[in-house]
């Protein structure tokens, strides 16, 4: 067991990340429970009504999107997420879709599911999104889509990407496991002009359902697609074509698809969690100035910053260590777990892990931001439960330790 640094006081351990889910979430839950309906039902549905009026509410000014335009699908990760949607646009073999190597598994994992390649790319040291101009050198006679990744919070360069798809005739599927609430050129990430995006609701997203996700998308042949294909490929709409009532026991099968719906338990959770984003954005916000204003004369590199005006989910906050600094990444996490905080690396960059180093055959030389940001950060604890205490322990462990 580690023992706590001498020059630091013994706390009790502050988690990485902890889920924030009030009373409102409970009594949900557990009117769920006493209905009867406990899978995919009512409360999914109202989920996914409040998800699209949240997103044309929030976009709100000159770029409102009305929420009749948005189709939400609600499934059970955003990983099952990303995979309809990618292959409601027909990706399959012979494909490829561009992504960043600086991301979690998930993002790529599913483009495998369909049978086609990831190309992965290297990263803008400034933002850590994924560089747009690195995204149009990799593009094949074979690129499908682009599958752009928010890192913590921020969004990727959206208006460069949607011009370079539009001028190749690529797709566009947004990985928003980190941007809810993001905004990119004023406008919320879910309502811009790519294909589809996909928010998480994992257990250490900005909300959660446990485990849960969304499909957006404004075209209504993908979101039935989708919908389909969220349920074992189930259609009633072919019954439609030869009588007005479809008897309720009536169902057919068009595809062999999948088995991704959001229970109404999960969705209980998500409609109340939904109601309070914007507060838990706000308050994530405080952290991320107080970390930045309070570290800034430390040897690292804080969090990259929105441009003025956007909004940012501040999901993660990364500090990355420079060369001046006196410790070792690795070891100043050791200390840092050893005076009771936890922090973590985003992300081990998929260059490096076996499967997709073995299978391109990457090197890390190939991929000179993503690997020295990777060398040298970590992520700081973000989250609307830690108090103004637990940020001022962070704060003063980091400048001791540095
Ligand atoms: C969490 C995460 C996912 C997967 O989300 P799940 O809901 O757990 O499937 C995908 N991409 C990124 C970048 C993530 O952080």
């Amino acid at each position: 067991m580690s023992t706590p640094a001498p020059d630091l006081p013994f706390l009790p351990f502050l988690p990485f990340a902890l889920p924030d889910i009030g009373e409102e979430e409970i009594a949900e839950v557990v009117d769920t429970l006493r209905s009867g309906w406990v899978t995919t039902g009512p409360k999914a549905k109202r989920f996914e009504a409040d998800f699209a009026a949240w997103l044309a509410d929030a976009a709100g000014g000159p770029s409102a999107v009305a929420s009749s335009e948005l189709h939400c699908i609600a499934v059970n990760s955003a990983t099952a997420g990303l995979h309809l949607a990618l292959e409601a646009l027909g990706i399959g073999p012979g494909d490829e879709v561009i992504t960043t190597t600086h991301t979690f598994t998930a993002t790529a994992e599913v483009v495998r599911y369909l049978g086609a390649e990831v190309r992965l790319v290297d990263i803008d040291p400034a933002t850590l999104n994924l560089d747009p101009a690195l995204v149009e050198a990799a593009i094949t006679p074979r690129t499908k889509a682009i599958l752009p990744v928010h890192y913590g919070g921020l969004a990727a360069d959206m208006p460069a990407i949607l011009a370079i798809a539009r001028r190749h005739g690529l797709k566009v599927v947004e990985d928003a496991a980190h941007a809810l609430p993001s905004s990119s050129a004023g406008r919320l990430v879910g309502t811009l002009d790519s294909d589809a995006t996909v928010f998480s609701f994992y257990a250490n997203k900005t909300m959660t359902t446990g485990e849960g996700g969304m499909l957006v998308c404004r075209d209504p042949a993908l979101a039935s697609r989708a919908r389909v294909m969220r349920l074992h490929g189930m259609s009633r709409d072919a019954f439609d074509r030869f009588t007005a009532t479809v008897p309720s026991w009536y169902y057919e099968i068009v595809a062999p698809g999948f088995k991704y719906n959001l229970t109404d338990i999960a969705a209980a959770l998500g409609i109340h969690q939904l109601r309070k984003a914007h507060r838990f954005a706000a308050q994530r916000a405080v952290i991320a100035a107080r970390y930045r204003a309070e570290l800034a004369d430390l040897p690292l590199t804080t969090a990259p910053q929105p441009p003025a005006g956007q909004q940012h989910a501040w999901h993660l906050f990364p500090v990355r260590l420079s060369d001046a600094a006196a410790i070792h990444r690795d070891s100043l996490i050791e200390r840092l777990f050893a005076a009771g905080i936890g922090v973590s690396v985003h992300y081990i960059p998929l260059h490096q892990q076996p499967y997709w180093r073995d299978r391109h055959g990457l090197r890390a030389e190939d991929f000179p931001h993503s690997q020295r940001a990777y060398e040298r950060m970590l992520s700081l604890p973000i989250y609307t439960r830690m108090t103004e205490a637990d940020v001022s322990r962070v704060v003063d462990a980091l400048r001791r330790l540095m």
